[in-house]
């Protein structure tokens, strides 16, 4: 039974990666239908109840030993995602498609012309205008009117789907399918809340004073369109110099491999040789790592600039792709050759980008000198704990608009999205204001119930940064012992131990907020500023 499985999991999911690979590269419409095709097989594989009663009934055997028993618990969730009616589940896909599509291909009217996302979001960055950058602002959310329907329409269908499965709703069937237990994630959420609280009012109080300089408007006539991201989901960029022209001149990939060589990351440069690193006619704009094969091929995908953006992108997805590569290969049966939980992968490669803001690096690897380092190390650090702080109080209102979402996609979603903004993020709503905002962000059309994993990965990252301070010294500059531990604690083990299990193991300490409490402490203690 695991036999059939592992050999046939060994023949079709490299299949379906490398269709993914394939089409993101070459955005040909045949290479999608391969991708989808190979999708599908997937899906139907997983279909098959019998199957499922099965593996239900050998779980059940008293006499399991651990590995076992974690790939027949892996597998059923696998199976149980897939047993609602077919019909549903295929228009539910077909519904995801339309709705990719008008995301992919809407264009605001801004200005007299039509507009691309990354145009509006360039004058939310950089303008100082007021007018202009509510009129860039209320632009960006025009795709919200033009899907919301559908998305309302596509929660009905997923809800179809989660209680044909017996679960309460899609979300609940999201998280449990997950392994996530939703009372907890909601404690989880609320202990958030309650830890970022001061912290949060603090550093916005002080970005509020430096915006409402910046646009010359008093503080109490800030909207939503001064915070320069759409969504609020970090913080411009007042407590730092800007971090571009760092790497104006810079070969940000050398800089990102030479810092994993000094970590003791040794694959590297295969890693590299396998992936797709520039931007080219056709090639989708997004970045990813993926594990084709889960027998050593793994790649990233991405389109580098040199600027700090793609610098931190860049950290962040060779993080994934180590975490990866250090999966055993020799020990661990095909199916447990991976992360336990999507969070940890995440919360380990948001983890990687913290280099950039530590003067050894700034001196070392950018060749700033010494004063100038240790003065800009502390204020990007800064500047990143404000970020970040900004990100979580998002990730609490996108998290906590999903969960009521799907407990009732009719209810009144315009003013509960407002309501959210304002009590999580203090961004005012504007006046008079009824439109679907919600509808806007892209994540909850097409990366549905998967927020939770940004947020549950910041924790897991900052215990992490935690255990390596005070084990190693750090991470940064390159302690080869960390990378040491990280590999044998963190990657190895791949998907052997449930997660709860495996971030105690490696941080000494079930997950919790008390890690991420102190390193967004505001206002900024002298003590914390360099790492
Ligand atoms: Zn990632």
């Amino acid at each position: 039974m695991l036999a059939d499985e592992e050999t046939w999991a060994r023949r079709a999911l490299p299949r379906a990666s490398r269709a993914w690979w394939t089409a993101s590269l070459s955005g040909r419409r045949v290479d999608y239908q391969r991708m989808e095709a190979a999708d599908r097989a997937v899906n139907r594989h997983y279909s098959r109840p019998t199957v499922l009663r099965r593996l239900e009934r050998l779980l059940q055997a008293s006499d399991l030993d651990g590995l076992t028993r974690r790939r027949l618990e892996r597998l059923c969730l696998a199976y149980r995602a897939k047993q609602a009616p077919i019909d549903i589940l295929d228009r539910i896909t077909s519904a995801e498609a339309d709705i990719q599509e008008t995301y992919s291909t809407f264009r605001a009217t801004f200005d007299g012309h039509a507009a691309s996302d990354n145009e509006l979001e360039d004058v939310l960055r950089i303008s100082t205008d007021s007018a202009r950058v509510e009129a860039a602002w209320l632009a960006r959310k025009q795709i919200g009117s033009v899907v919301s329907d559908d998305l309302r329409q596509l929660a009905h269908l997923r809800n179809e789907a989660a209680r044909a499965i017996g679960f309460k709703d899609y979300w609940h069937a999201q998280l449990q399918l997950d392994e996530l237990d939703p009372a907890a994630l909601i404690e989880t959420l609320d202990a958030v809340e309650r830890a970022t609280q001061k912290p949060f009012k603090a550093m916005k109080a002080d970005l509020d004073r430096q915006l409402a300089r910046r646009f010359k408007v008093a503080q109490r006539d800030l909207r939503p369109w001064h915070y320069a991201d759409p969504f609020f989901q970090e913080t411009p960029e007042v407590f730092a110099p800007p971090a571009d022209p760092l790497y104006a001149d810079r070969d940000v990939v050398e800089l990102a491999a030479d810092s994993y060589r000094q970590l003791g990351f040794r694959n590297i440069d295969a890693i590299l040789a396998r992936s797709d690193l520039y931007p080219r006619k056709g090639k989708n704009q997004h970045a990813y790592a993926v594990d084709i094969d889960r027998e050593g091929d793994v790649r990233t995908f991405l389109n580098v600039e040199r600027n700090a953006r793609w610098m931190n992108t860049l950290l962040h997805e060779l993080g994934h792709t180590i975490y990866q590569d250090g999966i055993d290969r020799t020990e661990l049966p095909y199916d447990l050759r991976d992360d336990p939980q999507g969070f940890l992968n995440e919360g380990f490669a948001m983890f990687c980008e913290q280099p950039t803001a530590n003067p050894a690096w700034l001196r070392e690897m950018l060749g700033r000198p010494r004063e100038q380092a240790d003065a800009l190390g502390p204020q990007l650090a800064a500047q990143d704990a404000a970020s970040l702080l900004a990100f979580v109080r998002w990730c609490l209102t996108i998290v906590h608009f999903e969960r009521h979402f799907y407990a009732d996609p009719d209810r009144d979603l315009n003013q509960l999205w407002w309501d959210l903004e304002e009590r999580y993020q203090l961004v005012p709503r504007p006046e008079g204001r009824n439109e679907p905002d919600w509808a806007a962000k892209v994540h909850v059309a097409t990366a549905p119930v998967y927020y939770q994993k940004y947020l549950l990965g910041q924790l897991f990252a900052k215990q992490l940064s935690q255990r390596l301070d005070a084990e190693f010294g750090g991470w940064w500059p390159g302690r080869a012992r960390a990378g040491a531990f990280i590999k044998n604690e963190l990657f190895l083990p791949g998907a052997r131990y449930p997660w709860s299990v495996l971030v105690e193991r490696v941080t000494g300490q079930p997950l919790g907020v008390d890690a991420l409490a102190r390193a967004v402490a505001w206002p900024r203690p002298a003590s914390s500023a360099p790492r």
